[in-house]
């Protein structure tokens, strides 16, 4: 049978390309989505022209109920679940002073409790079948830490704590954990960038450019066939950071 995977935030972005690069490689696909109906429509649609059907859920995974429908859909479906890709989330640029309580909730619960809640629902079911891959998306920031962006930064830190717990935690069960630390990726995540200042980050990457989506997509796909890797984070990022 083949292998089944979850990824968050498949709409758009870098988790579309996930979505994208793991259905062209023989594995069954549940893509979520939560606002973007269109584009995870549109990415079905691609993907049924190559004759590759995968399955389109909405859920805002930054609420237990709704994370737990989504699970609860490709637990009834397949059965089980092997691979789940926590990829759901949002940038917030604001000076630390202005942030406010709903600021705080807003990045916190979509970037770090819906990777909580995710692998929390999904876990049961890997353990029962001995064997699971978790990835999850964080950032350089997580490691670094980011001016204007400081929520998002401990969010992100937050998933690299995580990923490395839970990697000693479920290794016995053989359930492998890791992250994957994106530098910048060309997607509308970076919106909030004017062309110059792009261009000025760009001219301070080692490789001269920002990543694209399917950079992330491919690592991915690497840690999935891997066996031994777990608890790592892997930075992405044109060598930008060298931590
Ligand atoms: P993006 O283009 O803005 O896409 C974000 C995706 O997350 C969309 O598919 C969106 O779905 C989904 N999402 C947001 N909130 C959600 C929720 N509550 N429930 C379900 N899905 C939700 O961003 P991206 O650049 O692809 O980012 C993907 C991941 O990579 C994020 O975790 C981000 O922090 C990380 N990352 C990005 C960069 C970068 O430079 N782009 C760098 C480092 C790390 P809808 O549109 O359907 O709501």
């Amino acid at each position: 049978m083949n292998k089944i995977a979850i990824v968050t935030g498949a709409s758009r972005g870098i988790g579309r390309e996930i979505a994208k690069q793991l259905a062209r490689n023989q594995i069954k696909v549940i893509a979520n989505y939560n606002c973007s109906e269109k584009e995870a429509y549109e990415l079905k649609k691609e993907l049924q022209k190559e004759n590759i059907q995968i399955d389109i859920i909405q859920a805002d995974v930054s609420k237990r109920e709704e994370a737990k429908r989504l699970i609860q859909f490709a637990i009834e479906k397949y059965k089980k679940i092997d691979i789940l890709i926590n990829n759901a989330g949002i940038s917030e640029y604001k000076m630390f002073t202005d942030e406010t309580d709903e600021d705080w909730n807003r990045v916190m619960n979509t970037n770090l409790y819906s990777a909580f809640v995710m692998s929390q629902e999904i876990i049961p079911n890997m353990i029962h079948h001995k064997k699971g891959c978790i990835i999850n998306i964080s950032s350089i920031w997580g490691i670094i830490g980011a001016s204007l962006e400081v929520l998002y930064s401990i969010s992100k830190a937050g998933i690299n704590g995580m990923t490395k717990a839970l990697a000693k935690e479920l290794g016995p069960c053989n359930i492998r954990v890791n992250a994957i630390a994106p530098g910048i990726i060309n997607t509308n995540m970076n919106d909030k960038f004017s062309k110059e200042e792009l261009k000025q980050i760009e001219e301070e990457i080692p490789l001269e450019r920002m990543g694209e989506a399917e950079d992330i997509a491919k690592c991915v796909k690497w840690l999935i066939e891997d066996n031994y890797t777990t608890g790592q984070i892997i930075s992405i990022n044109g060598g930008w950071s060298m931590t």
